[in-house]
């Protein structure tokens, strides 16, 4: 390194301190004019400090590239701030646009509940309006055939009755149904015998059944606890809506009833109802179908007098949906008869008093 390079070295602003050869030059009066040094290496040049940064040519720079920062920054804030803005107008716009939505579809479904209240309300009022004279019907059949009639005379009014009686079962369901649809289904908890319970509608549906050659068999397993704690009417109608379908859909055969107890505690009874008929029988693909509300499976032939409205298993599994039991549908096919099983589970706690 030479000395020139050294002093290169030295930014402008640097304190150094030279050690050299100094030679001073003096004027006339003897006052020192000027002196020079001499160098003699590089190592003669000490740096003691450099210069400070903060020139004025940096802090201008600074000053600038600060200005250009805050500028952007403002510009993309402003930017931000529009597009917020835009945003936020969107978004009231769809809040108020799904408020008014919701409005209305609150109006609509009030509206729809008003109207849903207001027809299960007439059938509720037009199926007891019609239920009253039906049982007259019913109830004086039942004593003209009490009654000498010739075998002409009481097949007429045995016709009636049997047509009565399946109207009767028709308004039945659609009470229960707008019930049903009201939210007004509720249960008893009753003490009540099994047997006596189920024998008056089963005798009724046995002369039905008789009336188209058919056996309908009743059958309580040894064992099944007679006095029992829940809702004998709804039982009554979940086993009565199966057993008169199997009358229904039965030609040939017989119809039989049978209540198995398959576990039993101090106080609780499981029981099962099985109603099997040796009739038309259910495809297999309409095994769980025929469950759902009006489904009815076509072109199946039934016999005079008897009505369909697809409702009464779909009542019968709403009941036992209440209960806490289930319904299934078992069958080997179209003509070999089907199997109807009722499993309650917790209800029918056996009245341990009694
Ligand atoms: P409905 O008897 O008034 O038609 P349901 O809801 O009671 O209405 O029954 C629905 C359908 O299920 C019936 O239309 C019938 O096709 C079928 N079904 C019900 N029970 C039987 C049965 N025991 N044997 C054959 N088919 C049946």
């Amino acid at each position: 390194e030479t000395i020139e390079e050294g002093v290169r070295q030295r930014r402008f602003g640097s304190v150094v301190r030279l050690t050299g050869v100094c030679s001073i030059q003096r004027g006339d009066s003897h006052q020192p004019k000027a002196f020079s040094l001499l160098l003699r290496s590089p190592g003669d040049i000490l740096l003691i400090s450099r210069p400070p940064w903060w020139t004025l040519r940096h802090t201008l720079w600074t000053l600038a590239a600060t200005g250009g920062v805050l500028l952007l920054a403002l510009a993309w804030v402003r930017v931000l701030h529009r597009q917020v803005r835009r945003r936020t107008e969107e978004l009231l716009e769809e809040i108020g646009e799904r408020k008014r939505a919701e409005a209305s579809l609150r109006e609509a479904k009030e509206a729809a509940e008003s109207a849903d209240q207001a027809k299960s309300q007439f059938l509720a009022n037009m199926s007891h309006e019609l239920r009253t004279p039906m049982n007259g019907v019913i109830g004086m059949t039942g004593l003209l055939l009490d009654t000498h009639l010739t075998p002409e005379q009481r097949h007429f009014a045995q016709t009636v009755r049997f047509c009565g009686e399946s109207l009767l079962s028709v308004v039945n369901d659609i009470l229960d149904f707008s019930k049903m649809q009201a939210g007004k289904l509720t249960l008893e908890t009753i003490e009540f015998d099994l047997e006596s319970a189920l024998d008056g509608p089963l005798d009724v549906l046995a002369e039905r059944a008789h009336h188209k050659n058919l056996e309908l068999i009743f059958f309580v397993e040894p064992g099944v606890p007679a006095r029992l704690l829940g809702d004998p009417g709804r039982l009554r109608q979940v086993v009565t809506n199966l057993v008169g379908n199997a009358v229904k859909f039965t030609e040939r055969g017989e119809v039989a009833v049978s209540v198995t107890c398959p576990r039993q505690t101090d106080s609780e009874a499981v029981l099962h109802f099985t109603v099997r008929d040796t009739g038309i029988g259910i495809a297999q693909e309409d095994l769980e179908q025929i469950f759902e509300e009006d489904y009815i499976v076509q072109d199946i032939p039934i016999s005079e007098g008897l009505s369909r409205n697809g409702q009464g298993l779909s009542i019968a599994r709403e009941w036992a949906r209440l209960l806490g039991a289930t319904i299934t549908a078992q069958s080997r096919g179209q003509g070999k008869g089907s199997t109807f099983i009722v499993r309650f589970s917790k209800q029918f706690s056996i009245n341990v008093e009694a």
